[in-house]
């Protein structure tokens, strides 16, 4: 049982959460999103436990396509990073706000950018493309994260301050075509870099929320030394250029780790 610890604690979390909002706001769908997430995530731990191998993208698939099209398109909820600034705006506890709450800046203090490896629906998409591991070294694109993230508020405050009219379907249509953006910026920079997840290092702004966050996470690819042959086999792997074989927090990309297991699986000596 003790190998199930993990996807028990996630489950256990989530139906804590759903239970909580659901009898505070005296809303039922509370109770049936949570429990929906975290039955999703633990599914995924589970079969990642029992070594299943595409355990990562059944997860992944279960939630981001819940998220894009029951959230996004059919309840309405703008889920990017612009719903966000909005409900925040607002001053309403909808979805969006309590949906990053959870995954995007609380969450990762427990499992990092788990959040980025299992449920991100625009990374479900370019997972789906042929550079798995990156073909090129890293560039020093980073700071480009800043400005998209910068660019997402000042659309949403400019709305505000302009007192435009029928802001709701705004949002809405902010999302779609957001998604569209996403979705073609990811796909080029993908084959540009040679990388699938170039958008994730380079482009996305939820990074700026995610990377300082997961720096403190409790969940992290530890290295045992004395099993460690210096191979070099995981970092090869590794779709973000994470060193997980440094231990210390500032290991090279440590806040990038998106907990795929990938290097896990293939070390030969069992080290991480
Ligand atoms: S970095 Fe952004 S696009 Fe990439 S997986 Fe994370 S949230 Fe999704
Ligand atoms: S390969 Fe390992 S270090 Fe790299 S992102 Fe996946 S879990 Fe993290
Ligand atoms: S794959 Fe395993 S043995 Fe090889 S360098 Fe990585 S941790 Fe060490």
């Amino acid at each position: 049982m003790k190998k199930y610890i993990a996807p028990i604690i996630i489950l256990l979390i989530f139906l804590t959460v759903a239970i909580t909002l659901w009898l505070t706001k005296n809303n039922i769908f509370y109770l049936f999103n949570f429990t929906y997430i975290g039955v999703s995530i633990a599914l995924g731990l589970f079969l990642l436990i029992k070594k299943y191998k595409h355990a990562r993208r059944i997860v992944q698939l279960l939630v981001g396509l819940y998220m894009l099209v029951y959230l996004g398109f059919i309840r309405g909820e703008n889920m990017q990073i612009e719903g966000f600034w909005y409900y925040l705006f607002t001053g309403v506890f909808e979805a969006a706000t309590i949906h990053y709450a959870v995954a995007k800046i609380f969450g990762p203090l427990i499992f990092g950018r788990g959040w980025c490896g299992y449920a991100c629906w625009t990374a479900m998409v370019l997972d789906f493309l042929p550079y798995k591991t990156p073909e090129k070294p890293r560039k020093k694109l980073g700071w480009i994260r800043y400005v998209t993230f910068a660019l997402s508020l000042i659309f949403v405050s400019a709305l505000f301050l302009s007192k435009v009219g029928n802001i709701e379907k705004i949002m809405f249509w902010a999302f779609v075509i957001g998604n569209a953006v996403y979705y073609a910026v990811g796909i080029i920079a993908a084959f540009a870099f040679k990388d699938n997840r170039a958008f994730c290092k380079y482009f996305c702004p939820v990074a700026v929320f995610l990377k300082p966050m997961s720096y403190f996470s409790l969940m992290r690819i530890k290295c045992d030394k004395s099993k460690c042959v210096n191979c070099g086999k995981c970092k090869k792997v590794c779709p973000m250029d994470v060193d997980m074989t440094d231990n210390s927090r500032k290991r090279k990309n440590g806040t990038e780790c998106i907990l795929c297991h990938e290097c896990v699986k293939n070390c030969p000596k069992k080290a991480l």
